[in-house]
């Protein structure tokens, strides 16, 4: 093959979803359009990285001596913004494989995101970032043009005008890293203006650990008096690239912490926390951590998103590390960086390494520390924290037995005594207990307004007895594994074998005469068959005519309403099926079984009774199966006239 037949351009189509990504970008109105420069420099940023990471084991690289940087050039004639750097570059391959597919999963979530009704481009982007392509938000033309730190590659150019097609030549660039060349649109041509760059790096991209050089060229007046104009550059780095975590806390402001946390994870909003921890014995660590403010930043759904940026002498080993938190703390965001960690090995060793489960184990009894002096401190902002994160220390609980005990100091509840915005600790609920009390109880079911009405709660209103409420999916899981809260067993209501402090039983009305009431429950054991395991007379039934217990060793009980939830052929399980002999409604059905026992009526205010409890326990199999006899119920109340 001859020189000029390979400089013709190869032409290449981009996959379906980078082009309707492109087309959403460029004809976008979005008015933080400066963000594009955030994405470019934080690709940059990640290329340093992976450069010097690569370099701690490998020394046969193009350029080995180039300093790690970041360039930005702005040339005002042209409106022409170029950046480059010096990190790990692409090959060929590379380039397609990038810059032609979303690899990135952030677009991929920016693409459903935008979809979704009701969110603008500036939130979904806020919450996403949408990586390389945000460059054709101000871009007419794109230029890429890399050279790969490994020697046997050859630089190629990548070039597109944000249409359906890029392009790719080889290219003459001999030194290592990558260099974007942006030809700005008409209306961007602020993005060539020096001071103006220099705020969007201040602003997004202040802490990236290598320097950010501003090259600017500038119209002088030339050195020989006679009125001609010369073009001179001047160059000067424009980031403070501090490494916030290495400073003493003393020395650094809050509004810093929320700037590096904002820089750290393109969130928009502030974080709620922030922990700064520096040890040196018994392990080495700068670390910064920070509690965002929200759950759903696009974090928790993309399951791989999570883990602390692991630094070891300031080198960055890894973006996300998941051994330095346990899991139920992957909410968390932030930098670990130690000494103590050996630099020249594979990030599988790392994960192996006896000093990551002494930063681990520091780390979370200063998180768990931390959410308990915010407790005490700013209840309110508790509450915040707990509506959002409350159910990963609920997954703590249940995790992690070594932490069980402080984290149970985290919890919060609903319980039938505290007003719907008002959270109880079991401390509060131990304190207000009467003295004859012994057991701590709590009511599980699908949300705060149908446990308050849960009929297992009528004994326990009628003798003043609290009741956690406990709403939560993961909730039964973490009974399941707490049992106790000092010294006091944690006791669901729904317990057959309830063993009740001895109080006036509660009891409503008179009672249906004990045959009538006898032929009652035969007459339900056959309509329900094998669905329950008994059917009896309540003793703690006040308002509601029938409730359903759990048999005594049904230990995977709490359980059920989460295996619900997640088992596509879940069984509903049997239970015993209780009757208020006190109720109207249950003394008037043991009549009509009396004086006229083929009503139909009966089977069917049976079946629904049953219905209405399964409903009321949160694992009804079906609720739309009721609807036919309920209409059919409806139409014997109103008779025609
Ligand atoms: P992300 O950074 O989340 O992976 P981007 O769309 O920002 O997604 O970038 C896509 C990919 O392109 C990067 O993962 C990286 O492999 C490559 N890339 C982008 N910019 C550079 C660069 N300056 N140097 C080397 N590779 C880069
Ligand atoms: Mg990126």
């Amino acid at each position: 093959m001859t020189q000029a037949t390979a400089q013709v351009p190869e032409s290449l189509e981009y996959r379906t979803e980078v082009r309707q990504l492109l087309d959403i970008l460029a004809h976008s109105l979005y008015t933080e359009r400066e963000i594009f420069l955030r994405e470019l420099i934080s690709n940059s940023s990640d290329a340093l990285n992976r450069m010097q990471f690569e370099m701690l084991t490998n020394s046969d690289v193009v350029d080995h001596d180039l300093e790690l940087a970041v360039t930005l050039r702005a040339d005002r004639e042209s409106k022409i913004l170029t950046i480059s750097d010096s990190g790990v570059g692409m090959n060929k391959e590379e380039l397609v494989q990038n810059l032609g597919t979303i690899a990135h999963s952030g677009a991929r979530s920016f693409l459903q995101g935008a979809k979704e009704q009701g969110k603008t481009l500036d939130e979904v982007i806020g919450q996403f970032g949408v990586g390389f392509y945000s460059v054709f938000m101000v871009a007419q033309e794109v230029t890429v043009t890399s050279r790969s730190h490994r020697p046997e590659d050859q630089a190629w150019s990548w070039h597109s005008t944000g249409e359906s097609s890029y392009e790719l030549t080889p290219a003459g660039k001999t030194s290592r890293g990558t260099e974007i060349t942006i030809k700005l649109k008409d209306d961007a041509d602020e993005f060539v203006n020096g001071w103006r760059l220099e705020q969007i790096v201040k602003k997004h991209s202040d802490y990236v650990s290598f320097p950010i050089y501003l090259l600017e060229t500038k119209e002088v007046d030339s050195e020989d008096g006679e009125g001609e104009k010369e073009s001179a550059e001047s160059r000067r780095v424009i980031n403070k690239r501090t490494a916030l975590w290495r400073q003493s806390p003393q020395g650094v402001e809050a509004a810093q912490y929320t700037e590096f946390y904002k820089q750290l994870t393109f969130d928009f909003e502030d974080p709620l926390l922030h922990i700064h921890l520096i040890t040196d014995a018994p392990v080495n660590m700068r670390s910064l951590l920070f509690i965002p403010s929200r759950r759903n930043r696009g974090l928790m759904s993309a399951q791989s998103e999570h883990g602390l940026r692991l630094y070891s002498r300031k080198i960055l080993i890894q973006n996300r590390n998941r051994e330095l938190l346990p899991d139920y703390f992957r909410f968390v965001e932030g930098v670990v960086d130690s000494e103590d960690l050996p630099l020249n090995v594979s990030r599988e060793v790392v994960q192996s390494n006896p000093n990551i489960r002494q930063i681990r184990s520091a780390l979370s009894k200063r998180i768990i520390r931390e959410l308990k002096s915010l407790a005490d401190a700013d209840p309110e902002k508790y509450a915040k924290f707990w509506e959002q994160f409350g159910i990963f220390v609920k997954e703590g609980v249940a995790s992690d037995p070594a932490s069980q005990e402080s984290l149970v100091a985290l919890l919060r509840f609903h319980s039938s005594k505290s007003s719907p915005d008002e959270w109880v600790t079991l401390a509060q609920y131990a304190e207000r207990m009467s003295s004859d009390q012994e057991q701590i109880y709590y009511v599980l079911g699908e949300d705060v307004k149908s446990v308050a009405r849960s009929p297992h709660l009528d004994y326990f209103r009628a003798n003043d007895i609290e009741v956690l409420y406990l709403v939560d999916p993961i909730d039964g899981y973490m009974t399941s594994m707490l049992r106790e809260y000092e010294g006091k067993s944690l006791q669901n209501v729904d317990d057959a074998g309830l063993k009740l402090p001895e109080k006036e039983t509660a009891e409503s009305g008179e009672k249906v005469a004990q045959s009538d009431f006898d032929a009652l429950v035969g007459r339900v054991k056959a309509v329900l068959g094998e669905r329950v395991t008994d059917v009896r007379e309540s003793k703690q039934l006040v308002n509601n005519p029938a409730r359903l217990v759990s048999p005594e060793n049904e230990f995977d009980r709490d359980l059920q309403r989460i295996r619900r939830l997640m088992e596509q052929d879940f069984q509903t399980p049997k239970k015993i099926l209780e009757l208020n002999r006190g109720h109207g409604l249950v003394k008037n059905l043991a009549d009509l079984v009396q004086h006229d026992g083929e009503n139909r009526l009966i089977d069917a205010t049976i079946e629904q009774l049953f219905a209405n409890a399964l409903l009321m326990e949160g694992i009804h199999p079906n609720p739309a199966e009721m609807v036919e006899r309920i209409q059919m119920l409806m139409e014997a109340a109103i008779p025609g006239a």
